[in-house]
C-alpha cells in the first residue's frame, strides 16, 4: 500500500480487510483516488471556491470554440488515426520546432493522446518492465505515484533541495542497476520551479551515463514569469532518442476537459508508446483534435497574453495569501502557489478540511505531492478569474 493515503473526505471507499474482494487484492488497492479531484467534489459539496484543481473557470479562446463546433458540424465524428489526425501531428511538428527547438517527424515520432495524463501513463507502460526503478523528484504531481504502481515501476523519490533545486549527490545515489527512467516536470506542479540549463545538463549526464529514459511533463511550458525561460530536456545533446516530451492543449489553451495531449519521442520509443496508446484509448476525441489544429494557428501574441494574464493572477493570489498569514514565495512558472501552513497549527488535511468547510475555499493538502510528509504544505491554484481570486482572498482574510 505504498501510495495509500486516507483521502480527505468521506468519499474514498475502503478496499481493505473485510470487503467482498479483500481476498483478491489488485493493483487498484495500492493507491487512493486523486485527492486533487476529490477536493473539487468537496468544493462543490460545500459551495466553496475551488482553488484546488488546476483548471480555468474562464472561457477558452473563441477561435477554439468555433473550430470545435465546425469540426462536429463537418462530420469529424469518427475515430481519428490512432496516433493522431495527420493535420494535427503536422501542425504540432511545426509548433514544437518553433517553440521548443526540437525536430519530430509527424509520421513516426508524435502520438496524440487523451491529455498529458494518458501520455505519461502510456509512456510508462511502454518503457517500464515491472520492477524497474524510476526516479521521481519530490514533491511531485500526484499522478506519478499511481502511474508508477499501475506500470509496475518502483518509484525512487528524491527530495528536491529547500529552494527546489537538484541535490546532485542524492540523485546520483538514487540511481541503481535497476533504474530505467526519470520523471521530470518543468515548469513544476506544485512548486512552480523551472529547471535551469545546468540542472537539465546534470540530468542529461545522468541519463546518458546510465542509459535512462527521461519522461518530461512540460504541460506548463507557456506559463512562465519574470522573463524566465522554459527549456525542453529533449533539446539537450544526447537526449534526442531517450526523452519522451509530454505536452497538452489543456493548460495552454484553457481546455482541460477536452483531453487532448501528446507524447513526442524518437521512433523507437514512439513505436512502443503508440501500441500501448492504441489499446488503451484508440485515440483522442476526433473533433477536438481538429480544434487543436486551430489552437496551434494562434499568433505568438496569444502566448504572451496568456503568461501576462497568469502573472497578474499570480500576484492577486500571492498578496491575498500573504495577507491571510500564509508563508509562501512567488512561483517562477505554472499556476500554483505552494504554501507553508506550519504557523496555523493544523496538519494539511485538517487545515484543508477547515478551509473548505468553514472558510469556503478549497486547496490541496501538501501530502498529496509527497510519498511521505508534506503535512505542513497546502497548494492553491490561481487558474481562475480575477474576481474568483479576489473573492477567495476575501474569504481567507477570516483566517488572520
Ligand atoms: N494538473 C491539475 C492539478 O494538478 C489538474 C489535474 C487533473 O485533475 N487532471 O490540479
Amino acid at each position: 500500500m505504498k501510495h495509500a493515503r486516507s483521502g480527505i473526505g468521506k468519499i474514498q471507499k475502503a478496499t481493505g480487510a473485510g470487503s467482498l474482494f479483500s481476498a483478491h487484492p489488485s493493483r487498484a488497492d495500492t493507491f487512493t483516488e486523486s485527492v486533487i479531484r476529490e477536493m473539487t467534489r468537496l468544493a462543490l459539496a460545500h459551495n466553496a471556491i475551488n482553488l484546488a484543481q488546476g483548471f480555468p473557470d474562464f472561457p477558452c479562446p473563441g477561435e477554439l470554440k468555433i473550430a470545435a463546433s465546425e469540426a462536429v458540424r463537418n462530420d469529424h465524428n469518427q475515430y481519428a488515426i490512432t496516433w493522431g489526425a495527420k493535420n494535427l501531428r503536422d501542425a504540432l511538428s511545426v509548433r514544437v520546432k518553433k517553440f521548443n527547438g526540437m525536430d519530430f517527424d509527424p509520421e513516426t515520432e508524435i502520438t496524440v493522446t487523451c491529455g498529458s495524463t494518458e501520455a505519461m501513463m502510456a509512456s510508462m507502460l511502454a518503457i517500464i518492465r515491472p520492477g524497474d526503478e524510476v526516479i521521481v523528484p519530490e514533491p511531485f504531481y500526484e499522478n506519478y505515484g499511481p502511474d508508477a504502481e499501475i506500470s509496475g515501476a518502483v518509484p525512487k523519490y528524491v527530495p528536491l533541495a529547500g529552494d527546489f533545486s537538484i541535490d546532485e549527490e542524492a540523485w546520483k545515489k538514487a540511481v541503481t542497476r535497476k533504474t530505467r527512467a526519470i520523471i521530470l516536470n518543468t515548469p513544476n506542479n506544485p512548486t512552480g520551479k523551472i529547471f535551469t540549463k545546468s540542472e537539465l545538463s546534470f540530468i542529461r549526464d545522468l541519463c546518458v551515463e546510465n542509459n535512462l529514459v527521461a519522461l518530461t511533463d512540460e504541460i506548463y511550458e507557456h506559463i512562465v514569469y519574470d522573463g524566465k525561460k522554459h527549456i525542453s530536456l529533449g533539446l539537450l545533446d544526447g537526449m534526442e532518442d531517450r526523452t519522451v516530451t509530454i505536452g497538452s492543449f489543456s493548460k495552454t489553451y484553457s481546455v482541460t476537459g477536452w483531453r487532448v495531449g501528446y507524447a513526442l519521442a524518437g521512433e523507437e520509443l514512439t513505436a512502443r508508446i503508440r501500441k500501448i496508446h492504441d489499446f488503451l484509448t484508440v485515440g483522442a476525441p476526433a473533433p477536438l483534435q481538429q480544434a487543436a489544429v486551430a489552437a496551434l494557428a494562434l499568433p505568438d501574441s496569444y502566448y504572451h497574453g496568456l503568461a501576462e494574464e497568469y502573472d497578474r493572477k499570480r500576484h492577486i493570489l500571492f498578496d491575498g495569501l500573504k495577507k491571510a498569514g500564509f508563508s509562501c514565495e512567488l512561483p517562477d512558472g505554472a499556476y500554483y502557489i505552494f504554501t507553508d501552513i506550519a504557523s496555523f497549527g493544523k496538519n494539511d488535511v485538517e487545515f484543508a478540511r477547515h478551509l473548505v468547510e468553514k472558510i469556503g475555499v478549497a486547496a490541496v493538502p501538501g501530502s498529496s505531492f509527497y510519498h511521505k510528509g508534506g503535512e505542513t504544505k497546502l497548494r492553491f491554484t490561481f487558474s481562475k478569474k480575477d474576481e474568483t481570486l479576489h473573492d477567495a482572498c476575501t474569504r481567507l482574510e477570516k483566517l488572520s
